[in-house]
């Protein structure tokens, strides 16, 4: 076999594997969920980047807020004019990420096609996790 014969093959080889990568994967790759920034104040922790992370899953602060204070077992708010999210224990930025990796699991990515065009919709008691990009709907427990 000639050296273009075998650079012909590899590429084809490369075309079928590309072929068999699916959709769900790339469109998760892209997607990358932002990390918090955040200080201590006392035995408080402040995230200072806590609107642009809701704004980047598109989902309302209130929701995310209300869910992080739901695992951490602790009191805060947040503040729409400065952006800033407050909790009242100290938490590392560590547990922080982990806990908002898991919401976004949850609440973002769309567990059919993996891609993170999501938006929440309450029908009575119920949330509906709808896709916008394949169309699936997937309940979700309220937060
Ligand atoms: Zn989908």
């Amino acid at each position: 076999m000639s050296g273009e014969d075998l650079l012909h093959n590899y590429e084809k080889l490369l075309e079928r594997l590309y072929a068999r990568v699916p959709r769900k994967i790339s469109g998760t790759e892209r997607f990358e969920v932002p990390r918090v920034s955040i200080i201590h104040q006392g035995s408080h922790t402040i995230i200072r980047n806590f609107r642009e992370i809701a704004l980047r899953l598109r989902r309302d602060p209130q929701i995310l807020l209300r869910y992080l204070l739901k695992e951490l077992a602790a009191a805060g708010n947040y503040d729409d004019e400065s952006g800033i999210a407050r909790i009242n224990i100290r938490v590392s930025s560590k547990s922080l990420n982990t806990l908002i990796d898991r919401f976004v699991k949850t609440y973002v990515i769309c567990p059919t096609c993996g891609r993170p065009d999501t938006r929440i919709v309450k029908r009575g008691r119920t949330w509906i996790l709808v896709c916008e990009a394949c169309g699936a709907e997937q309940p979700v427990k309220p937060i």
